[in-house]
């Protein structure tokens, strides 16, 4: 809030509230972008699990797109495993039970099926945030290079 008040930050996204103070009442910010350059550490290497493999696709399937829980979603390997597909950031993604069987032991090209997103390496910060419950906002800028 400071940084509002003080013309060092402007408000890019908001979430339809308002904060008012004596003189004024102004959109409550969601997303700020700062007008000056603040470090950040952006190479800081996230670390790869299952919930930052869920969250990054956003507890979807890459295949079908359902949204079945993340206890029944699993993790595909895109090429898989046995095939020498690497468990990286790049060779995973959300998948349902149903799409995960379905391509088994196959590359989405063979099994014909196609992946949502071409799965990356999600910018740390927005991972952070993101995993903050009500921080959806900070999506749109998860895999933004
Ligand atoms: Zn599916």
């Amino acid at each position: 809030m400071h940084l509002l008040m003080s013309d060092k930050a402007e408000v890019i996204e908001t979430d339809g509230t308002f904060i008012h103070s004596q003189s004024a009442s102004f959109p409550a910010p969601v997303v700020v972008r700062l007008r000056y350059y603040v470090r950040v550490p952006h190479n800081l290497p996230m670390p790869l699990s299952r919930r930052a493999i869920l969250l990054r696709d956003a507890y979807t399937c890459q295949y079908c797109g359902s949204q079945p829980g993340r206890d029944l979603l699993t993790i595909d390997h895109v090429m898989p495993r046995s095939r020498g597909g690497r468990a990286d950031w790049e060779n995973m993604v959300a998948a349902c039970g149903p799409c995960n069987r379905k391509k088994a032991n196959r590359t989405p090209e063979e099994a014909h099926m196609t992946l949502a997103h071409a799965p990356v390496r999600p910018r740390f910060w927005a991972m952070a945030l993101l995993m903050t419950p009500g921080n959806d906002a900070w999506r749109k800028y998860l895999l933004v290079t």
